[in-house]
Formats: structure tokens, sequence, C-alpha cells
């Protein structure tokens, strides 16, 4: 069975979070650059106009469903993926693998202050865990090279990026080939969430298949790139095959 499914044209692994799991496992110790993603319905959508992104997304080696609507196109068209995997749960996952085996990352993104507070949570909850650097989300085009000059010299093996998407997807993928890190992950807000100025939503919406609602009731200015959903729900319920 194809372990790789495509959703207008972005391809997501068919692997449930723990098949994603161990897939980051072995695209850690391998010695290649690796990228991991992790698509809603947007940035689907987003991926439709953007060359770019869906250059990203396409070259990817993990790229996983953190969106429900996803599964819900996919139980429409029958493509087998069925279980959503949030990102901020595998980032947890990688945490735990890095706090056991000695690993180490940096978290770029957020606001300033924010990337130091969420190291700080992360090394309390995994006392083992070796933060290496941390940079805010909201530095100069021209500081760019330096930017990266620091990430590489602290030699860190996991890279979070957390700029929202699609910019993050798209920064990991034009300095992929600079880029020191063993992996790097788009991680959206979840910065914001280790260093609590975001909460996540209550298990029952998460339960649901709720937390985009909570996630719009929390921050309502998300409506704006909201209002892809319902473009990617009629374009599911039309189309014979979204599998291309
Ligand atoms: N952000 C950033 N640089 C920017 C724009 C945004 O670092 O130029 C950060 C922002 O502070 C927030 C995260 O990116 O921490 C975006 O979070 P969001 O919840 O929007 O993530 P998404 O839903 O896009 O994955």
């Amino acid at each position: 069975m194809d372990s790789v499914v495509k959703i207008m044209g972005v391809p997501i692994d068919k692997l449930g979070a723990e098949g994603a799991y161990n897939k980051f496992v072995s695209l850690f110790k391998e010695d290649e650059f690796a990228m991991l993603f992790t698509p809603n319905p947007e940035i689907v959508m987003c991926a439709q106009e953007d060359e770019d992104l869906m250059r990203a997304l396409v070259d990817a080696d993990l790229v996983i469903p953190d969106g429900i609507g996803l599964i819900y196109a996919s139980k429409m068209h029958n493509l087998g993926l069925n279980e959503r995997v949030p990102g901020i749960e595998m980032m947890d996952r990688i945490l735990k693998f890095c706090n056991n085996t000695g690993s180490s990352i940096y978290l770029l993104g957020g606001k300033p202050g924010i990337a130091d507070k969420a190291a700080q949570k992360m090394v309390k909850a995994y006392p083992n865990l070796k933060v290496k650097g941390t940079q805010d989300g909201y530095f100069a085009p021209e500081d760019e090279l330096k930017v990266i000059d620091r990430i590489n010299e602290t030699k860190a093996d996991i890279l979070f990026v957390a700029m929202g998407a699609p910019r993050q997807e798209k920064w990991i993928y034009k300095h992929r080939k600079v880029l020191n890190a063993r992996v790097a992950m788009g991680v959206g807000g979840a910065l914001d969430v280790w260093a609590g100025s975001v909460k996540r939503a209550p298990k029952l919406f998460i339960n649901l298949g709720l937390e985009w609602l909570w996630r719009l009731l929390r921050e309502p200015h998300r409506i704006v790139r909201m209002m892809s959903i319902p473009k990617f729900l009629i374009r599911t319920i039309l189309s014979r095959d979204i599998s291309k």
C-alpha cells in the first residue's frame, strides 16, 4: 500500500502518529537534511496559488496531516488518511526523543522573548534537553544570513521554525542547502503555546475535531485566512478525484 496520499497536489504521509514518529527517527539518523511540515486545509489551499510553498511540501521528507479537514476529505474520497497528527504533539514526541538521546534543538520564531520563554518551559519539562539557541522570528531580511550562521554555529540537531505558515515552510525550503541541522520542522504557533502566551484547545474540542474552532474563537483575526476552508470543502465535495 502506498504510504503517501496526495490531496490537491500536496503529498501527505499516511502513517499515523506512531508511524510518523518512527519515520522522523529514521530521518534523524540519516546524514541528509530533512524537512518536516504539518499542513492543514488552509495550507493546502494556499499551496494551490503559491508555487514555492507547493514545492516545499512536495520536496519535504515527512508531511503530517495537522488538520481535521484533511481527514474528512480523505474519508469522502476513500484515500486512507484516517488519523490527524497534530504538529504540536509531534513536536512534543521529538522533544522527548531529544531528552532521551541527548540531542539538541534550536528555536527560531515568535515575538521577541517567546522562544526564550518556551525554551525555559521545555527544559523544565525535559531536563536533559539541550536548547542550543533561540531567535525571534522578526529579524530583518538583510540579517537572514547572520541568523543562519548563528544557527549553524550551535550545531543544533533539530531546528524548530515557528514563523507561521507559509512563511516557515518557505524559509526552511529556501535555506535547505545551507542549514546544517539534521531535521527542520515548521511548528506554527507552538512556541506561543509552550511560552504560555496562547492556550491550546481543551481536550474536548480536540477530541471533537474542533481545535480549529477554538483557535478561531480565541484569535478572531484568523477568520481571514480561514476563508479558504469552505473553498477546500467545496472543492473536496465537487471534485471526482482530489488525489492529484
Ligand atoms: N511569526 C514570526 N515571524 C513573522 C510572523 C509570525 O515569528 O514574521 C510568528 C508569530 O509570532 C507566531 C507564529 O509565527 O508565534 C505564527 O503562529 P500561528 O499560530 O499563526 O501559526 P500557524 O497557524 O500559521 O501555523
